[in-house]
């Protein structure tokens, strides 16, 4: 049985307070929102925080406001479960209620939360092992060791972005909300991601992310189509996530982005182009499913054959694109 080293938790009341005290501990403390992936990854002795600070009982990260017109913002804090059922997200954000309703099992979907989701950390089947695992194949430079398992001659980590929810929120232009000891700032989600396994994150340890808020929805269709072994909880080993802003029947714009190909969510932008000023014609679609598979470059370091997950990156581009067309699925045309 695997059981969590000792550390100090810490519970704030406000945003302002777990800054603060982030600050004063500094890479001796780590957040914890849900602890859905933080605490198995402390008992692998993946993360060894001397202290915890919770965000549990801040009451200002929890909750989601606005409409679908002007749009909507998610407190941090909100869990998965709420994101997945709340109606004007159900409704006009369909994507990011599938995709968040796809997230582990409905226990971890209750405790887990939106923020923790987006800053959930990368995977990769060398790492994601117990400490007597990882120390019987020497470590990783991961966490403990020194090369790569997956490419030895690389300088750099490729642990793959796992979030269910980061490349929806990306594909439907989100946007988030920092704040640090030194103030507050708003950046794009796409620009929270760098790609690296280790450091995929381009914020700093010490700032809390408070908010995600979404643009409005104005002719907004979205899907998320998420591959895995077992349907009942896996983490993804593809992710697509395709929106559409729609001009009557002409794509007005389009964000198609892949999740767990890389170590951060991939935009497929050249295939995004492809669509846009067009309406959606089985030729039209044929030729953006091939595009937008291009970006994706999984590795052979999580579940499923790298070569399969690029295949059905092509597949669930059409399978995306054609439903939003009113066009038949594949296995209804066979
Ligand atoms: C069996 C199992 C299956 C899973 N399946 C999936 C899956 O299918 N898809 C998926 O995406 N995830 C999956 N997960 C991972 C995890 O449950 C989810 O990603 C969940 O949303 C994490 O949210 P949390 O609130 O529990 O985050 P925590 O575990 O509390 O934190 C995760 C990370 O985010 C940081 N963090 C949390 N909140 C904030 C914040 N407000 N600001 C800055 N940093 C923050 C923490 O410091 C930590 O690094 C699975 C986990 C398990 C154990
Ligand atoms: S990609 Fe390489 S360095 Fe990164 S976790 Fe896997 S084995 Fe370790």
């Amino acid at each position: 049985m695997m059981r969590l080293p000792s550390f100090t938790y810490l519970a704030p009341v406000s945003a302002a307070d777990a800054v603060k005290l982030m600050a004063d501990h500094g890479r001796d403390a780590m957040l914890v929102a849900g602890g859905t992936d933080l605490y198995p990854n402390m008992k692998r002795r993946q993360f060894e925080p001397k202290v915890l600070v919770g965000l549990r009982r801040i009451k200002e990260l929890a909750g989601i406001g606005g409409t679908a017109a002007t749009g909507i913002t998610i407190g941090s804090g909100t869990t998965l479960t709420a994101t997945s059922l709340h109606p004007e997200i159900a409704r006009h954000y369909p994507a990011l209620a599938t995709a968040a309703g796809l997230v582990s099992t409905p226990q971890l979907r209750n405790m887990g939360t939106l923020g923790g989701n987006v800053c959930v950390d990368t995977r990769c089947n060398y790492y994601n092992q117990s400490y007597q695992w990882r120390k019987a194949v020497n470590f990783c430079m991961k966490k403990d060791g020194e090369i790569c398992l997956v490419a030895p001659g690389s300088p750099r980590c490729w642990a793959v972005s796992s979030s269910d929810t980061a490349p929806v929120l990306w594909s439907l232009g989100a946007t988030v909300r920092l704040l640090g000891p030194t103030g507050q700032r708003v950046v794009p989600i796409s620009a929270l991601y760098r790609d690296d396994g280790i450091e995929y994150l381009a914020k700093r340890p010490d700032e809390l992310l408070t908010d995600i808020m979404l643009p409005p929805a104005d002719g907004l269709r979205s899907a998320y189509l998420k591959l895995r072994r077992r349907g009942s909880f896996d983490f993804p080993v593809l992710g697509v996530a395709v929106a559409l802003r729609m001009d009557g029947e002409v794509v007005r714009e389009a964000r198609i982005v892949l999740g767990a190909v890389a170590s951060l969510p991939r935009e497929a932008i050249d295939a995004g182009r492809l669509l846009s000023g067009q309406r959606l014609t089985p030729e039209l679609i044929d030729d953006v499913a091939s595009r937008g598979a291009g970006p994706s470059k999984p590795l052979d370091n999580t579940d499923l054959t790298h070569p399969y997950r690029k295949k059905m990156t092509r597949v669930f581009v059409r399978r995306a694109l054609r439903a939003f067309a009113g066009l038949p699925s594949e296995s209804e045309q066979a």
